[in-house]
């Protein structure tokens, strides 16, 4: 599950062991993958909430056209990369995130009438015209096949019978212009095909909405949402997504822009988490490795409730005058350093041998990872940041 590089940067990593690896190649290898799998002038963004490394954010806003942000802080670290183009998003934006977009000559994919207003009020503020798209969360749930965000109640975007009065709002709000819609709908989908058939209905939808309001529309933004399959072998099949968008840029108006911003799939698989055994032990018949780290540094398994699957890294070193402990042909949990039973990384994995020292390295942890979890709980230091 790890490269000779990751391997090599692990070996030099400061002891114990605890740390996250990311792999610059690996970002570009992916970025390149999805782009080939895209229709030729679709907009490739990377959505940085996944991974908010400036070095992870750098090499992808090289690799894409660059970043979807969700907060003036992702902005500011967005411009820092030197990104070309910059979408930004979020359903609770400040009016301080707002001018900030502005300034940066962002795209703004508004939420709410409300948000469109003050949009409006900034740009006007700031003796200028904002860029922006409409978020829908439509009414039809969409094709089978996808997990979706819309067709249902949620905190994120217009409701598409509230979207008729939003577009005619626009209107009367010369610093704002309007291109297009957002209709980011789709989480940690590995049916592509399915996905392919959201795309060309979000298409084919934009273009009759847009028609009936008599918008020019320039953009359609399906969002992110291509899956990882973390404890399977799952995979969501570039292949078949490449195959099922060929009808889409026949269906766009000239000139009108399809744009994706995955983070997930971009992200996962070029980032390790890993952690050092610091303890075996077995209660009540179960053998458990505690790990210097856990759920504050990688808290997806979690979050999302499954087992994580890691590979044993040997390390020989061994500092102690007394016998190392070890176990062979034992399924073992995986757990952390924090003093909570939901303290768990894998549950069960059997493992060959493993012994107190050696390295458990968790792959596709580059995304939703570091950046979703509780970094300061128990106050243990900081995994290092490795990047290769
Ligand atoms: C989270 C998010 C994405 C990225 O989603 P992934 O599942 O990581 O691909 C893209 N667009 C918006 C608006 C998002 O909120």
């Amino acid at each position: 599950m790890f490269g000779e590089r990751v391997g090599a940067a692990l070996t030099g990593a400061a002891t114990p062991v605890c740390a996250y690896v990311y792999d610059r190649a690996a970002l570009r290898d992916r970025a390149a993958a999805v782009r080939a799998a895209l229709p030729p002038g679709a907009v490739l963004l990377y959505a940085m909430k996944a991974n908010g490394h400036p070095e992870v954010v750098a090499t992808l806003a090289a690799a894409t056209d660059g970043l979807e942000v969700a907060s003036g802080g992702e902005l500011a670290v967005a411009r820092a990369a030197g990104a070309e183009r910059i979408v930004f998003g979020g359903p609770g934006k400040t009016d301080a995130e707002l001018r900030a977009a502005v300034d940066a000559g962002a795209l703004v994919n508004v939420e709410s009438a409300h948000e469109l207003r003050r949009l409006a009020l900034a740009a006007q503020r700031a003796a200028t015209t904002a860029t922006a798209a409409l978020r829908v969360n439509r009414a039809a749930a969409g094709p089978a096949g996808s997990h979706r965000m819309t067709g249902n109640p949620t905190p994120f975007g217009i409701d598409e019978t509230q979207l008729a009065d939003v577009l005619a709002l626009a209107e009367t709000l010369p610093s704002v212009r309007l291109r297009g819609f957002h209709l980011h709908a789709v989480s940690n989908s590995l049916d592509a095909a399915g996905y392919a058939e959201f795309v060309a209905d979000a298409v084919a939808w934009s273009v009759a909405t847009a028609g009936r309001h008599g918008l020019p529309l320039a953009y359609v933004n399906v969002g992110g949402g291509l899956g990882i399959d973390y404890a399977g072998d799952g995979r969501f099949d570039l292949a078949a997504l490449r195959a099922g968008l060929a009808g889409v840029p026949g269906a766009l108006p000239t000139g009108a822009e399809l744009v994706v911003e995955p983070g997930r799939f971009l992200a996962a698989e070029a980032g390790w988490y890993a952690a050092e055994v610091l303890d075996l032990k077995r209660t009540h018949g179960r053998w458990f490795a505690v790990l210097r780290g856990g759920t504050h540094h990688f808290r997806l398994p979690a979050a999302w409730g499954y087992s994580h699957p890691f590979t044993v890294l040997p390390v020989e070193r061994w500092p102690y005058p007394f016998a190392r402990p070890e176990v062979r042909d034992v399924p073992v949990d995986a757990v952390g350093e924090l003093c909570t039973p939901r303290d768990v990384l894998t549950r069960a994995q059997p493992v060959a041998r493993l012994r107190v020292g050696d390295v458990l390295v968790f792959g596709r942890a580059g995304a939703y990872g570091w950046d979703i979890s509780h970094h300061e709980f128990l106050r243990h230091p900081h995994p290092e940041m490795i990047i290769v």
